[in-house]
């Protein structure tokens, strides 16, 4: 009979579990508190445009680079990926890393693989979701609010048994639900580790016919990272994002407009080329993803020991995502890979 495994959260690393978990026979289901699966790489509409909530790049895609290598073996390389040029990524983009509080060896591992190539994906982090989706079971609106001896509990009073259990939500969340007895020493660690910042973001529709798009992200002062999302007839860009670690502040729309004069110094034609904007703060992604803070990028790697094992002290629980790992697409993908690596040997 084949083995059973529930996942919470459908982010990337509940995903891949699932992809990776269900390619070696295990029937697989995944839970997500919302109507859309996808975590960081959701991407929503606002005014008839589409905007992306995370994702926007990866590094090292070419033939042989680290992404590629675990990507190939995924079935996810036949997606539309297109590379864009990285030059701007290489000269400005540690000093925005550097704000996320990371280590040098975090950002060399983060940044390494942008300096090889830097690619995009048409239809942005949606086309990645809806290629992981295939073949697994994703429950949606089922958030998760208790785990006990091999069983979670959702807030519509369902419950899912395995013969495992796989968290991609941030490990204090995880913990907070379990009821089952843990050494507290695993507890009082957890609860020490310490987040990185949430970000604040500013998605913009443009007014069709003035900004031409530019495919990859700019940086100004190390402060603000622009992507532009969809291209409209006659190479325009129709929305764009700035993101920041900056803080709003009380009034948000004047911060946003503060960060929209900002992006003037360096994109021709705003702020005058805006039609409309939205904001999302730290507290937005809080709700969002259930990581503590709204944190991007979750626990703050400083050395060895805030590096979380896949394995915890029960042996039917098990986490994987951004916060076992290292952030990002890279990161959330070679943690999902430890984690069914060590499930399947078990
Ligand atoms: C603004 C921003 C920009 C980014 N840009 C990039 C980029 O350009 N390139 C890159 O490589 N990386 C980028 N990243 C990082 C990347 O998106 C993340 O590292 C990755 O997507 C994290 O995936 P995850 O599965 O660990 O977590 P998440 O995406 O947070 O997924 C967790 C999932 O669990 C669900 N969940 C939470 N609690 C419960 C519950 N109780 N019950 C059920 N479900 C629950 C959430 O709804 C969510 O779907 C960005 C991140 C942010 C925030």
């Amino acid at each position: 009979m084949s083995k059973e495994a529930v996942i919470i959260g459908a982010g990337l690393g509940g995903l891949l579990c699932g992809r990776i978990l269900s390619r070696e026979g295990w029937k697989v289901t995944v839970l997500e508190q919302w109507a859309q699966p996808g975590g960081s790489l959701q991407t929503f509409v606002r005014g008839g445009v589409r905007f992306d909530t995370g994702f926007h790049s990866v590094g090292g895609l070419a033939p042989g680079e680290p992404l590629e290598q675990l990507f190939r073996p995924l079935g996810l390389m036949d997606l539309p990926w297109y590379r864009v040029g990285e030059d701007e990524f290489i000269r400005c983009s540690l000093p925005f890393l550097r704000l996320s509080a990371l280590t040098e060896d975090e950002i060399e591992h983060v940044a390494g693989p942008y300096r090889q190539s830097v690619w995009r994906l048409r239809g942005g982090g949606k086309t990645l979701v809806d290629a992981l989706l295939e073949g697994i079971d994703v429950q949606l609106r089922k958030k998760v609010i208790e785990i006990k001896d091999h069983v979670v509990r959702c807030n519509d009073g369902s419950e899912f048994a395995g013969d495992v259990v796989v968290s991609d939500i941030h490990p204090k969340a995880t913990f907070d639900m379990l009821t089952d007895h843990v050494r507290p020493a695993y507890i009082k660690r957890l609860q020490k580790m310490e987040n990185g910042p949430g970000v604040f973001t500013v998605n913009i529709k443009l007014n069709p016919g003035t900004i031409p798009i530019e495919y990859h992200s700019i940086f100004i002062d190390g402060e603000i990272m622009i992507h532009f999302g969809e291209e409209e007839a006659g190479g325009y860009a129709r929305s764009m994002d700035i993101l920041t670690f900056g803080h709003p502040g009380d009034d948000r729309n004047a911060f946003a407009e503060t960060l929209i004069q900002k992006a003037s110094e360096r994109i021709q034609g705003l702020p005058d080329a805006v039609e409309r904007f939205w904001t999302s703060t730290p507290a937005t992604w809080e709700r969002f993803t259930g990581t503590p803070g709204g944190s991007a990028y979750g626990i703050v790697k400083k050395g060895a020991g805030d590096y979380l094992s896949p394995i915890t002290p029960l042996d039917w629980l098990f986490l994987t995502g951004q916060n076992i790992g290292l952030h990002g697409i890279l990161g959330t993908t070679v943690a999902a890979v430890n984690t069914c690596n060590i499930i399947l040997k078990r």
